[in-house]
């Protein structure tokens, strides 16, 4: 069922929906690709198996948790994306969904989730600026979050362009689901002590440092115990 916001636009015949749990510890905004559209499923592509390959060095299952697109049809600007005017027409069903979500931490993939939250027009410096850093609700847009009410926020890349980076963002990418599933767990965010600006790759050095953390969660097997995480890190340096 497209929402009433689609219905206005008569080219599109495919839609995806809000899909998993609503009583999530955490929900995840994105923006769907072409190929979800197909399917008629978020996530159901490569750029599904890379955020579940990040989840994963966290022990969540991405079936575990709830995902909110903030556009519901099929993108109609000619660069490929999503229009001004789609957006508008889905913010009200948006929005709908989003209110279902009962999760601590709300994870934001992409420019267009951000903006949802945060404003457009690079409010503030944009995913650039904000990715990975823990966002209070006071700092949302006052009616975005309406009747959920989550402990903070996360800002992180489509993993898309992980994808677009040849995985060389993967890194920064799976150390801010890290830091999420973290969140939504219940624990303290983890000051991990490798420099946020999103514009700049990480080192090798940072890349190898980051790659341990995931190491040491699959060898040791703790879930949620994540002060050794930072542990192992530093007893790389
Ligand atoms: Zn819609």
């Amino acid at each position: 069922m497209p929402c009433s916001g689609c219905i206005k636009s008569k080219d599109n015949v495919q839609f995806v929906h809000a899909q998993g749990p609503a009583d999530s510890p955490l929900t995840i905004v994105c923006t769907p690709t072409t190929y979800d559209l197909e399917e008629g499923r978020l996530f159901s592509d490569g750029r599904g198996v890379t955020l579940a390959n990040a989840l994963s060095e966290s022990r969540f299952k991405f079936e575990q948790a709830y995902i909110v697109p903030v556009v519901h049809q099929w993108p109609a600007a000619e660069d490929g994306s999503h229009t001004e005017l789609q957006l508008e027409q889905c913010r009200e069903e948006f929005r709908h969904e989003l209110s279902n979500s009962r999760s601590k931490v709300i994870l934001l993939l992409g420019q267009e989730a951000l903006e949802h939250f945060i404003g457009s027009g690079g409010h503030k410096g944009g995913l650039k600026r904000w990715r990975g850093y823990i966002l209070d609700p006071s700092e949302c847009l006052p009616d975005v979050l309406h009747n959920c009410n989550p402990e903070s926020l996360l800002a992180t890349y489509d993993p898309a362009f992980v994808q677009s980076t040849g995985f060389k963002t993967f890194a920064w990418f799976s150390k801010d689901i890290l830091q999420a599933v973290r969140c939504a767990r219940g624990g303290q965010p983890e000051i991990f002590g490798v420099p946020h600006q999103a514009d700049e790759l990480p080192s090798e050095r940072d890349l190898r440092a980051i790659r341990g953390i995931g190491i040491d969660i699959e060898t040791n097997g703790f879930l949620g115990e994540t002060e050794q995480i930072g542990y192992a890190w530093r007893s790389r340096d």
